[in-house]
This record gives structure tokens, sequence and C-alpha cells, in this order.
């Protein structure tokens, strides 16, 4: 009989909180077209871990279209332009799958209170908010990540590097709960790309790019007008040390030139040094000039793919719903296991 090998399990998610950036993109979404030739992919859009930064204006009630919001929908549209097949691999809403959040509960008697407030992305979100309550579900996401994570039999995770402490939480979690209970959790290896794994905002690249950045100058978003785009990888922020205009990758001396190298190493794929070599002679205005074509090039095609296919609401629900089913089905038996082994 042929002994056909199982494909190894990739998991990976993005909230579905305002416009995605191209600090996601370098982070993970330029590598779910090939990823998914490796691995058997798990593409989750995280709307339950959008809820933590949520405005309750309530003025999306009328958006919604067979349980899937128009954030949803451009979302899914986004991910499938970024290369996801959906024939191939599993794309899903997080809340439509109600295992993520039994599983969440159960995994939060595995982790302690000290264990989340050192998370420095609480921290930070903590510090910006003065003044303001914070919600219990900023403190506990990463024990939602673990359930979304560990439910799938995953092998790896596929994340930018701000996630790296969060991930090793999650192993930690499942290292704990395996340790009482037998081998029922896989614990997953970090898949993190060695190049744009941070992608820094463009005027201060000292911070991370964030989709939820107040000064939109910093940020560049895959549905923005290219002239937009444009402009801002030009008006970029290079180095505030003149002293020395070469194009060269130094992060602690030069963060603004290396972050612009970075993204030009991700649109691409050619190496840092090759890059350094290449413009090794040119000024600042070349540079950014090149760069500013190559990004406007990979973003304008994805756009013209997203356009057409946000057209098509009742296909991207097709594949939200097919999606839903398939990510039911994978994960109702992780939850049974683990129903089983606590007796209940
Ligand atoms: P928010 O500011 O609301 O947290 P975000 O841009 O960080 O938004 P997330 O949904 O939290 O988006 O992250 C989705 C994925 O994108 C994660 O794997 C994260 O590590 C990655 N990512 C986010 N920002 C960057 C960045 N600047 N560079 C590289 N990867 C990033
Ligand atoms: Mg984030």
């Amino acid at each position: 009989m042929l002994n056909i090998k199982k494909k190894d399990i990739m998991f990976t998610g993005i909230q579905p909180t305002g416009l995605l950036t191209l600090g996601n993109y370098c982070g993970t979404m330029c590598n779910w077209k090939d990823i998914q030739k490796k691995y058997e992919c798990f593409f989750c859009i995280a709307d339950l871990h959008a809820l933590t930064t949520f405005s309750r204006s309530g003025s999306n009630k009328n958006s919604i279209k067979n349980n899937f919001s128009t954030a949803i929908l451009d979302i899914a549209a986004l991910y499938l332009s970024c290369g996801v097949d959906p024939n191939r691999s599993t794309i899903f809403v997080q809340s439509h799958v109600y295992t993520h959040s039994q599983l969440y509960w159960i995994l939060s008697n595995f982790v302690y209170f000290g264990e989340l407030s050192r998370m420095t992305q609480f921290k930070q979100k903590l510090s910006l908010t003065v003044n303001t309550p914070i919600n219990l579900s900023l403190f506990c996401y990463p024990v939602l990540m673990a359930a979304d994570i560990l439910l799938y039999h995953t092998n790896y995770v596929l994340v930018g590097s701000d996630q790296k402490q969060h991930l090793e939480l999650v192993q930690k979690i499942a290292h704990r709960f395996n340790s009482i209970y037998g081998n029922i959790f896989i614990v997953p290896d970090i898949l993190i790309l060695p190049v744009g794994n941070k992608i820094m905002a463009l005027q201060d690249p000292t911070k991370k790019m964030s989709k939820s950045d107040k000064n939109t100058n910093n940020t560049i978003f895959l549905l923005e007008n290219i002239h937009s785009i444009y402009l801002k990888l030009q008006r970029s922020l290079t180095d505030s040390d003149c002293s020395s205009s070469c194009i060269r990758y130094d992060i602690l001396n030069k963060p603004g030139v290396s972050n612009l190298l970075s993204i030009f190493s991700c649109m691409t794929n050619k190496k840092i040094s090759i890059l350094e070599d290449e413009f090794k002679n040119c000024q600042y205005s070349i540079f950014k000039k090149k760069l500013s074509d190559v990004v406007c090039d990979t973003i304008s095609e994805i756009q013209a793919i997203y356009f057409k296919l946000r057209q098509d609401e009742d296909y991207l629900i097709d594949v939200l719903i097919h999606g839903e089913k398939n990510a039911l089905k994978y994960s109702i038996n992780k939850l049974d296991d683990v129903f089983q082994i606590l007796n209940l």
C-alpha cells in the first residue's frame, strides 16, 4: 500500500482591524503563496482578537451579508489577492468556528497571571491607554492565540517577530498541558522570515509599522492609492546621521535606510548584501525612486486582483463557508480529546 506522508500544518492569521499594511505583507503575507506548496495551511481571519480594540459604535450593523461583514469580505479578498489558494488551503473566520473560544477558556486554566502581565505587547498597549479602562480580553489575548494554534495540530506558525513572545507562551502552555495529560498538543515551531519580519514606521524607524498607528505617514496600506504610496516612500526618513549617505544595512546607526533595504529585499527577493552592492554609489534619492517603483508595482498587482475579486461577494462567501466547515472538522477532534481528558 502506498504510504503517503501527510504534510505538516502551518497556521497564521491577521486581525481585521483597519486596513492591512506593508508590514503585514512583508512579515507574513509575501510568503503565503509559496508556503502552501510545502505545508497544509490554515489562514485565519482573527475577528475575535479584533474585538480587543473594537470601537463600540454599532456603526457596522448594516453592512452584514449572510454573517459576513464588509471588513471580513475585504480581508478575505486581500488574503486571496496575496496568493492564498482556497482549493489548497483553508481560509476561515475565527468567530465562525466555536472551538476557538471553548479551548480558550480551558487553556486559561493553564497560564498564570504573571506570565500574561509580562507580555510586552500588553504593556505597550497599556501605556497608550492612560485614563481608559483596559479590557480583560486585551490581557488574555495570547491565550486565545494559543487556542487558535493548538486546535489544528499546528507544526509551524508564520508570524512577524513582534509575535515571538506570544508564540513562546503558546509553546509553554502546550508543554504544561502535555506534562499533565500526555501528548495532547503538538508544540508548534515559530516561523519568522529572515528579512521583513519587523518593518518599521516610515517616519519613525524605531517603532513598528502598524495598522493602528495614528500617523498615517508611518504606514503603507495595501489598498492605498498608488500615488500616495509613492509619495510616502519618497518622504520616508532615511538618516538622522547625515555624515555618511551610503546605502548600508546598519539598524543601530541607520535604522531608516536599513528598514527601506528590508522592504526592498522583500519585494525583490534579493539579498540585502546584493542590494547594498547594487546601490553602493547611489544617492538616497535614486535608491528611494527604485524602491518606490518596486513597491508600487507589487502593490498595484495585488490591488488589480483584489478589486476584481471584491466584486464577487458570493464567491468570497462560498470560500469562507467552505473554510469554516473544514476548520471545524479539524479543530473539533482536538477539542473532543481535551474534553475527554478533562472529563467534561
Ligand atoms: P495592530 O497594530 O492592530 O496590532 P498589526 O499591523 O500588528 O495591527 P496584526 O493583525 O496584529 O497586525 O498582525 C498580523 C501579522 O502581521 C502578525 O504575524 C504580525 O507579526 C505581522 N506584522 C504586523 N506588523 C508587522 C510589521 N511591521 N512588520 C512585520 N510583520 C508585521
Ligand atoms: Mg499586532
